[in-house]
């Protein structure tokens, strides 16, 4: 049987109680959400945190609005708030792609999507997801709160900006017009972690790809967007011709390893293929979407 190290339990009853905790309790101490993650590791004695600080209960970090130009996203929001969500579909339907194949229901009912970028597993979808949407990640410590783009919120494998006493508490997501996105995933069977997966989100102005954004997951040590990629994308129109080089690019950029999933030129082979099948989708995506804003 597989039994974590001895911890100390304390559940928190309010954010600010939660970084008090956090601080007084030092380096030792880690916040658990659904605990999907964290528990695994820790029976395999991966983790051993002396104290485990409960989150649950914070009921004012899970919460989905609009407010401004963004969507707004609490961190303690569940992966089946995100599935079910109406306005995540309408603007971000990337989300509900790779939702719809991360895990299985006992997983999605309580893992959430703070857990799930901090974890920082070069694998989580929805790292991918949010690296593709350029999303901004709120931090909260006892000193303030500090905004972090997806592109500096990686440190590495396991490895994010939240320092020891912070905690993430709201993702940020741009609804841009004439937006689209796609998730495309390959799995060895439902609901296993990926072989490879891309993602992408796409805006356009005038026929012309405007933004571009490319996640990856288990394509390299750590989720990173596909700069030269997206460079390549930007300003082009939404041609196969312009996906396929988008693709060959992100083929030669990511950096897959060889392991029990599958070689790394299996990999690298499946990054430009799934980029390429994800920017058709976001590509159409975006056009439905500049269809419905000018028939409105
Ligand atoms: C069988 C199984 C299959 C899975 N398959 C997939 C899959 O296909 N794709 C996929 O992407 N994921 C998969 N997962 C992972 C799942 O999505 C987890 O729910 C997720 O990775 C972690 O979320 P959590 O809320 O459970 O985090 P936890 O396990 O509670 O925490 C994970 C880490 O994040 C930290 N943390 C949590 N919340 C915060 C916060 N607000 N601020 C700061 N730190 C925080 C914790 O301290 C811990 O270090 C799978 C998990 C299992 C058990």
């Amino acid at each position: 049987m597989q039994v974590p190290a001895p911890f100390e339990y304390r559940r928190a009853s309010s954010v600010d109680e939660a970084l008090t905790l956090l601080e007084s309790l030092g380096e030792e101490a880690r916040v658990i959400a659904g605990g999907h993650s964290l528990l695994p590791m820790m029976k395999l004695r991966l983790a051993r945190p002396e104290y485990l600080i409960d989150i649950n209960d914070l009921d004012d970090l899970d919460y989905l609005r609009v407010e401004g130009d963004e969507l707004r996203v609490g961190a303690l929001t569940r992966h089946r708030a995100l599935l079910e969500s109406e306005l995540v579909g309408r603007y971000f339907p990337i989300v509900q792609d790779a939702e719809r194949v991360i895990a299985d229901p006992p997983v999605r009912n309580r893992g959430t999507i703070g857990g799930s970028l901090c974890q920082a597993d070069p694998s989580e979808d929805l790292s991918a997801v949010c690296t593709a949407l350029r999303a901004v990640a709120v931090v909260r410590g006892r000193a303030g709160v500090r905004a972090v783009p997806m592109a500096e919120f990686y440190r590495g494998p396991y490895e994010t900006a939240v320092g020891a006493a912070e905690m993430l508490v709201e993702i940020r997501l741009l609804i841009l017009p004439e937006a689209g996105s796609a998730y495309e995933k390959v799995e060895r069977k439902a609901g296993d972690w990926a072989v490879a997966a891309a993602g992408v989100a796409l805006a356009l102005r005038e026929g012309r790809i405007d933004r571009a954004g490319i996640g990856l997951a288990a394509l390299g040590g750590s989720t990173v967007s596909m700069v030269r990629a997206e460079e390549a994308l930007t300003g082009r129109q939404p041609t196969e011709e312009t996906f396929a080089e988008a693709g060959r690019i992100t083929a030669e950029d990511c950096d897959p390893v060889t392991d029990g999933r599958g070689t790394a030129a299996y990999k690298r082979h499946l990054a430009g293929e799934l980029t390429v099948r994800a920017l058709r989708r976001a590509a159409e995506r975006a056009g439905a979407a500049s269809r419905t804003a000018r028939a409105a």
